[in-house]
Parts: C-alpha cells; sequence; structure tokens
C-alpha cells in the first residue's frame, strides 16, 4: 500500500474501474480524488470513462450508433489534418 503518497497518472488509470464502481477503499479514494482534482487529464479521462460506463450500462456495444461513431472519427480526423495532410 502506498498510503500517504500522492498517485500518479499510471496508478489512477489502473484504478478508473474501481473507482467508478464505488470500490475503492477509503483512503486511496481520498487519493485518487486528490489527483484529479491536480491534473486536467486525468478528470477528462474519468469523465469519458465514466461516460462510457454510462452507455455501456444501457447499451450492447453492438448498439453504438453510427452517426455518433463517425462523429468521432471526423473529431480525430479533425486533429490530424492540421499537421499531417492527407496525399
Ligand atoms: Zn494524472
Amino acid at each position: 500500500m502506498n498510503l500517504g503518497l500522492e498517485m500518479d497518472c499510471d496508478e489512477l488509470v489502473e484504478l478508473v474501474t474501481e473507482y467508478l464502481d464505488g470500490a475503492l477503499d477509503p483512503a486511496t479514494h481520498r487519493r485518487f480524488t486528490e489527483h484529479l482534482a491536480l491534473c486536467a487529464g486525468c478528470a477528462e479521462y474519468v469523465e469519458q470513462m465514466r461516460e462510457t460506463v454510462r452507455l455501456a450500462g444501457t447499451l450492447g456495444e453492438d448498439d453504438l450508433r453510427p452517426d455518433l461513431r463517425d462523429k468521432l472519427l471526423a473529431a480525430f480526423r479533425g486533429w490530424r489534418t492540421g499537421t499531417t495532410p492527407s496525399p
């Protein structure tokens, strides 16, 4: 156990499913939320995971809406087109 030590990003990522399940012990939960308060990247990651779990709880994987998937893919392409134009 690393009680009292600051949590790092890798540990947070490993614990995120337990966090969302409410399965963390109180001390670990506190370190988790302390890291979230300080780390915008992890906070965003947890929000995405929370949304994913929420959707997975109500939909099967096969039910992912094609329009939503296309929208996500378009967003990812949008990041890239600025730096790596396609031939
Ligand atoms: Zn982090």
